[in-house]
């Protein structure tokens, strides 16, 4: 099988936006200018997953499909933006049909979900390694990025964090009925694509957790030259987290085990997100003296930023 035939069979879509001049099939995508109006700017975000770093070589190929795309709608939603169309990058060691199955499937069943367009991409023989191009669009007077933090804004997150660190760390170890939920954390992260969307007019600054709360909002922090305080008990867990995390570890996965996917946005004190089928937590506030603490038990301790790291 070429690679012609990979692309026909399993990356050829059949949407046809009416801003897509010319899909797959040429040398490069032609998107028309209407694609967004006068008042918008285009996001750009990529993102690359690599077998046995960001997955385990056997992981179920439908998920890997699902998250090479996930974690890309994961920045655009922390942008803001409205996605729009994607670029697939996929090197592979072989053609296994079976394989290709089940990673077009997860692949095309988010992009349906979002609406967004399979324009284009490259398919090589290589080891397993997938990097996805992603574009949205919003609008341009949006202040969200990460260094418009403010002394005095509220800091919430989306969702639960720490469920997918604690899939990773109890593997099959964790009980049947509740291991289902914590492991499509790690496997499916949701991307907060409509809540980053709704909050788009209002956040000052905002990122997606993907190496854990503290090392993420921390980039917030010294992009915006400001610091916080959060409160321990105020961050939200997952029932199966709560049922299944040793009470010693729970801070860790919390602040620091990474792939949550979730938002830390930064909002002025008076608004409040509106409500979301994930719910959105306050876990704290911004204050004009650098440094990220973290209120614990009647204590204040100090967090040095401690999330993953490619290059330690
Ligand atoms: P070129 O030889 O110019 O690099 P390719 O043969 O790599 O072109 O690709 C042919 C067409 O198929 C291009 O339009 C390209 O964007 C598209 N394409 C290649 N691989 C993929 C893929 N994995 N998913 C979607 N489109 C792809
Ligand atoms: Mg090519």
């Amino acid at each position: 099988m070429d690679e012609f035939e990979i692309i026909r069979r399993w990356f050829s879509t059949s949407t046809n936006p009416d801003w897509l001049t010319l899909g797959i099939g040429d040398d490069a995508a032609l998107l028309s200018g209407n694609l967004c109006s006068s008042g918008q700017d285009f996001v750009l975000a990529t993102d690359t997953l690599i077998a046995g770093r960001h997955f385990a070589d056997h992981a179920e190929p439908s998920a890997i499909g699902w998250k090479s795309l996930a974690v890309n709608l994961s920045d655009l939603a922390a942008m803001g933006a409205t996605p729009r169309a994607f670029l697939l990058a996929l090197t592979l060691p072989e053609a296994t049909p079976e394989w290709l199955d089940g990673f077009a499937e997860g692949l095309h069943e988010l992009a349906a979900l979002h609406d967004v367009a399979l324009v284009g991409g490259d398919t090589t023989r290589g080891p397993l390694s997938i990097t996805i191009t992603a574009l949205g669009i919003r609008d341009n007077n949006t202040r969200m990025r990460r260094d418009g933090a403010r002394p005095g804004d509220a800091v919430w997150v989306s969702g639960t964090l720490g469920d997918a660190a604690l899939a990773l760390r109890l593997g099959s170890a964790a009980p049947k009925g509740l291991r289902k939920g914590l492991r499509n954390r790690l496997d499916r992260p949701v991307p907060r694509v409509a809540e980053g969307m709704a909050l788009a007019g209002q956040a000052n600054a905002a990122i997606d957790i993907s190496d854990g709360l503290a090392a993420d909002l921390g980039h917030i922090l010294t992009a915006s030259g400001v610091g916080a305080q959060i409160d321990s008990a105020a961050l939200p867990a997952s029932a199966e987290f709560d049922a299944m995390c040793p009470p010693a570890d729970r801070q860790t996965h919390q602040l620091s085990g990474g792939d949550d996917y979730e938002l830390c946005v930064c909002l002025p004190a008076s608004v409040t997100p509106p409500s979301a089928e994930c719910g959105w937590t306050r876990i704290g506030e911004i204050v004009a003296e650098p440094g990220l603490r973290l209120q614990s038990d009647d204590r204040i301790i100090e967090l040095e930023e401690y999330g993953y790291r490619h290059f330690d």
